[in-house]
């Protein structure tokens, strides 16, 4: 295939390279000037998109995504399909699908997890919206670039996964490391502490798969200075996608809310930036409750 890609950032970058080594044909954009090797560079976003079968997108917001889809949209041949890969609100997912749609192309929302480890390996999970021609031209790329690719629903559906789930994965990582600072004042053992929680109810990825505690559990950010892993300001950028895709859903979301304060807190008003979003952890146990 033909394939534009439009911002070769840390994880576009590697997915194009993927692609590449797959066998496709790639010309790449990004507006910082970055070259990946093997990807044909082009000199702005409509060059990389004229004449692709698939043009994908991995940009840092919505309101990039729009700009960047207002220029490739013109260019592009019926039939062509819009693949954005970057998380971005919901109703900017929709608006450019619509747009797209309205100009005779596929559209296709797939926002990923897996992080730039799953980037470069190929790994990466694929949450998609749009229809299911969109899906069914868009997947031998998800297939190549990750190692699942969920149809979870129409333009946005994609979006809507990614916030919901991370919306969860926020809020629990707080709740887990309030609860091992809290066990900390108590004299539990931390040891004690995951070796019942894990087998009990309050269990979950951030306790079992990803623990908080160093020392604890498997092998994760902790281990290694909280070094991201998955760093906190993104955690803060999908906890804001998802208070702000409430506010447009007119969803109650308490926690959620609750859980972008203390990322926005942590993030920029403590020493948050550039840790993994689990060293929540030692900021409470620093804490008292006042
Ligand atoms: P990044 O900042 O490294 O890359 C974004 C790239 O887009 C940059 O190279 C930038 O120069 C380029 N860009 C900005 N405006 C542009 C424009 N108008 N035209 C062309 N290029 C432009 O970010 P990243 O870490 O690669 O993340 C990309 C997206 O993926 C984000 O939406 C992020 O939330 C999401 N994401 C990131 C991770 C992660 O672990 N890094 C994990 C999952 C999802």
């Amino acid at each position: 295939m033909k394939i534009g890609f439009i911002g070769l950032g840390n994880m576009g970058a590697p997915m194009a390279a993927n692609l590449v080594k797959a066998g496709h044909e790639v010309t790449g954009f990004d507006a910082a000037g970055v070259t990946v090797t093997g990807v044909q560079a082009a000199s702005s976003s409509s060059a990389a998109a004229t004449g692709a079968d698939v043009v994908i997108t991995m940009l840092p917001n919505g309101a990039i995504l729009r700009s960047v889809a207002d220029e490739v949209i013109p260019v592009m041949s019926k039939g062509a399909a819009l693949v954005d890969c970057s998380t971005v609100d919901v109703d900017s997912a929709r608006a450019v699908a619509a747009q797209a749609e309205a100009a005779g192309l596929l559209a296709v929302d797939a926002p990923v997890s897996g992080g730039t480890g799953g980037a470069t390996a190929g790994t990466l999970t694929f949450m998609a919206g749009g229809t299911d021609a969109a899906f069914a031209k868009a997947k031998p790329l998800f297939d190549i670039m990750g190692q699942k690719a969920v149809h979870c629903g129409d333009a946005g559906a994609g979006q809507a996964a990614k916030i919901c789930n991370n919306m969860i994965l926020g809020v629990t990582m707080i709740a887990t490391c309030e609860a091992f600072a809290l066990a900390d004042k108590l004299g539990l053992d931390r040891q004690k502490m995951f070796d019942v929680v894990s087998t009990s109810s309050g269990y979950s990825w951030t306790m079992n798969a990803y623990c908080p505690a160093p020392g604890v559990g498997p092998q994760s950010p902790a281990d290694n200075g909280y070094q991201p892993g998955f760093a906190a300001e993104l955690m803060l950028k999908d906890l804001r996608l998802s208070q702000q895709a409430a506010q447009s859903a007119d969803a109650d979301t308490p926690m959620g809310q609750a859980a972008a304060a203390l990322y926005a807190q942590f993030v920029e008003a403590e020493d948050g930036k550039g840790k993994d979003f689990s060293a929540m952890l030692p900021r409470f146990e620093k804490r008292g409750r006042g």
